[in-house]
């Protein structure tokens, strides 16, 4: 018998014993791009961004996928000595710039992490600057540091930024103001706006594509968001105009869209909103009873990963279909905390909420075995081997209201290309011996 000598450790042996530190993955941009991609969508508001020339670019690379490329971008581009002795001077100059060559209604400073980290003094620029040129409305959003939740968090504190500047209206009484997400929020609110709207509720939507839209949100008696990410944004509107704030649920899905339309009529009296509820629900509930057998058929766990927050709503959605869901929460505000009792008393043990940290996606998918994962693209690169359907977040936005939900449903299984996945499974598991994964 010969005996085995134990090999001598390798260099690549040494430093995977000393890594203490796991492989971390993310699923969530920088606060700034979303702010620049949202500020820049409007109409009468254009975004400084207060940072570094390589910060500038990257977000402005970024948000190009969801704002119009010939959207300006201005940005300071700090330098190395700005850093040390201070940027401030270059930004007076850049928002004197801004208001001359464009005299836009409002200019938003985006202050990056660079700005934050120096303690850079960006509300006393604002001062200074207002009191030579009276007329400029200048207002400022911190998007640096804002992780683990960066994505969601870039639009609360954007639209925050634009709350802040915004002037007095005479308040609507039973008004209502809808308050989404991101700028898709914008084109998708309209799902909510004509029931209500038809009801003879007056109704104002923030965001909105031009800012004197916008700005009307002030009039509103009561606040209720859609989404769980305005929290900050209401709470000022709040603290400002005096509306009161009153979260319902998120409008998605059949019995989510009803529940918030329901809640709606009850805080403003309203008696004509509930025989519209009705007859939405006489038009959509049959579809959704099709797609609720057709799950039961076919049994689907999804994973749904951090999200801009649509990770919840999604996962409503398809909790109602009748898929064992598991979220991974975006956010944690009273809002989230709301939402979260309120799927678990409708859902029971179908939804789960994970809370704890992670390395990986493909480590979320060990632990749930899931047959479909939401995630971001990162989440794609790490499961596609393993031929599992991964849907992209970013793609399942303006997911309000009823005929979403329906249009969702009805396409699901076709959405994820089960048949090319199992051919190719089956494939594997004969001339493979089953290593796809
Ligand atoms: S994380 Fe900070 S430095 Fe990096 S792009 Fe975002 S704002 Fe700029």
């Amino acid at each position: 018998m010969h005996s085995r000598r134990k090999a001598a450790p390798t260099v690549i042996d040494t430093v995977r014993r000393e890594i203490q530190m796991p492989l971390k993955c993310y699923e969530h941009c920088c606060s700034s791009c979303i702010a620049l991609a949202n500020l820049g969508k409007i109409e009468g508001v254009i975004p400084i961004l207060h940072g570094p020339q390589a910060c500038a670019f990257g977000n402005q690379m970024g948000s190009m996928f969801c704002r119009p490329s010939r959207l300006l971008t201005v940005g300071t581009t700090l330098k190395k000595s700005e850093v040390i002795f201070g940027g401030e001077e270059n930004l007076k100059q850049q928002i004197i710039n801004v208001y001359h060559q464009y005299t836009p209604k409002i200019i938003v400073i985006i202050s990056t992490c660079v700005p934050q980290l120096i303690g850079e003094d960006v509300k006393g620029i604002i001062t200074e600057l207002q009191e030579q040129i009276p007329e400029l409305k200048v207002t400022y959003c911190e998007t640096g540091f804002n992780h683990p939740r960066s994505t969601p968090m870039g639009n609360d504190v954007s639209w925050k930024a634009i709350i802040d500047v915004l002037e007095p209206q005479e308040m609507v009484k039973n008004s209502v103001g809808l308050l989404g997400r991101a700028g898709q929020d914008a084109d998708s609110l309209g799902t909510l706006t004509a029931l209500l709207r038809e009801a003879a509720i007056t109704t104002y939507a923030f965001p909105a594509g031009h800012l004197d839209e916008m700005a009307k949100i002030v009039k509103a008696e009561y606040l209720c968001p859609i989404q769980l990410v305005p929290h900050l944004t209401c709470r000022r509107l709040s603290e400002r105009f005096g509306s009161v704030v009153r979260y319902v649920e998120i409008p998605a899905g059949v019995e989510g869209t009803s529940r918030f339309l329901r809640g709606v009529a009850e805080l403003t009296g309203n008696r004509n909103l509930p025989a519209i509820i009705e007859r939405e629900e006489a038009r959509v509930v049959p579809r959704l009873r099709t797609i609720q057998a057709r799950f039961t058929e076919e049994r689907v766990r999804a994973l749904l990963v951090t999200g801009p927050s649509n990770e919840m709503s999604i996962g409503k959605i398809l909790a109602e279909f009748g898929v064992e869901v598991i979220i991974v929460p975006a956010m944690r505000n009273a809002f989230a905390r709301q939402e979260q009792t309120i799927l678990r008393e409708r859902y029971g043990a179908r939804i789960t909420f994970h809370e704890g940290d992670f390395d990986t996606v493909a480590q979320l998918a060990d632990l749930y075995k899931p047959d479909v994962v939401f995630a971001d693209f990162q989440g794609r690169v790490e499961l596609v081997h393993r031929l599992i359907p991964c849907l992209i977040n970013e793609n399942y936005l303006n997911e309000y209201g009823y005929d979403y939900a329906v249009d969702f449903g009805e396409h699901f299984f076709e959405t994820l290309g089960r048949p090319v996945l199992s051919e190719w499974r089956d494939m594997m598991n004969l001339y493979g011996e089953g290593r796809y994964a």
